[in-house]
């Protein structure tokens, strides 16, 4: 997962949001983190076994798709705000 001008349409929504990965997050100094921010879900989806699954989801409006994009817990991007 990463944040490039030139990648693919998440990948581009990431680096206009400024996202970080948790390790270029951690190694920058940044406390704030998409878990607890406003924007950050939890998606459920089925895998092929027909069970149930969770990812980590943006739901940010500049993210990609229609239900956001995927992130991490630990990573981070410019637009993070609080979680009220
Ligand atoms: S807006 Fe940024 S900090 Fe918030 S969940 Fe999305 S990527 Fe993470």
């Amino acid at each position: 997962m990463k944040a490039d001008t030139y990648g693919t349409p998440t990948e581009q929504a990431r680096h206009r949001m400024g996202w970080m990965s948790a390790t270029e997050r951690k190694k920058d100094g940044r406390h704030a983190r998409c878990a607890t921010c406003r924007c950050f879900h939890w998606e459920t989806v089925t895998n092929g076994w027909g069970g149930m699954n969770v990812k980590a989801r943006c739901g940010h409006p500049m993210a990609a798709g229609e239900t956001g994009h995927a992130t991490t817990e630990n990573a981070v991007c410019a637009k993070w705000e609080l979680k009220p």
